[in-house]
């Protein structure tokens, strides 16, 4: 296990939290600290292009072929989660916490679902004896509660 920093009284963001965590290998460009604040400041998974035009007020010089190379940085890295989405293009997500995320089939809206619980996947789940886990991808489907409302009113 790699020793846990002693927190300090000068507030660490997410980013550096997480690559405390992750060890000294990643190396942190401006643009990708840039890239990674901007997807923690959104809550809807937004795509390549969503991340590119939010940057874009904060480093008008980056260019979307930059933004995707620090979101594949960041994801190989596990700073940040690859959502994969059928027939479209992948989103991001950068919350830290253990989570799946949940797709509605009608309006392709992904949400994050936290567990209800404490929640460790390496109990949770009968994976093989000795298996370690590096990062998890559970996708839900489903309707979100907008979208099974409509659904409701329209089969009356
Ligand atoms: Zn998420
Ligand atoms: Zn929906």
């Amino acid at each position: 296990m790699r020793p846990v920093p002693p927190k300090s009284s000068s507030k660490p963001t997410g980013l550096d939290c997480r690559m405390a965590v992750l060890g000294a290998d990643v190396r942190l460009t401006p643009h990708r600290r840039e890239v990674f604040q901007v997807l923690a400041q959104s809550t809807d998974h937004p795509t390549a292009y969503d991340v590119f035009a939010r940057v874009k007020d904060r480093s008008p010089n980056i260019s979307l072929a930059t933004v995707y190379n620090c979101l594949e940085h960041l994801t190989t890295s596990g700073a940040i989660k690859q959502v994969h989405v059928e027939r479209s293009q992948s989103r991001y997500c950068a919350n830290l916490h253990e989570h799946v995320h949940f797709h509605c089939d009608s309006c392709g809206q992904v949400s994050d679902a936290l567990p209800t619980t404490d929640f460790n996947p390496a109990q949770f789940w009968k994976l093989p004896n000795g298996a370690r886990i590096t990062h998890t991808d559970v996708a839900v489907r489903g309707l979100c509660p907008d979208c099974a409302k409509k659904q409701s009113k329209s089969r009356r």
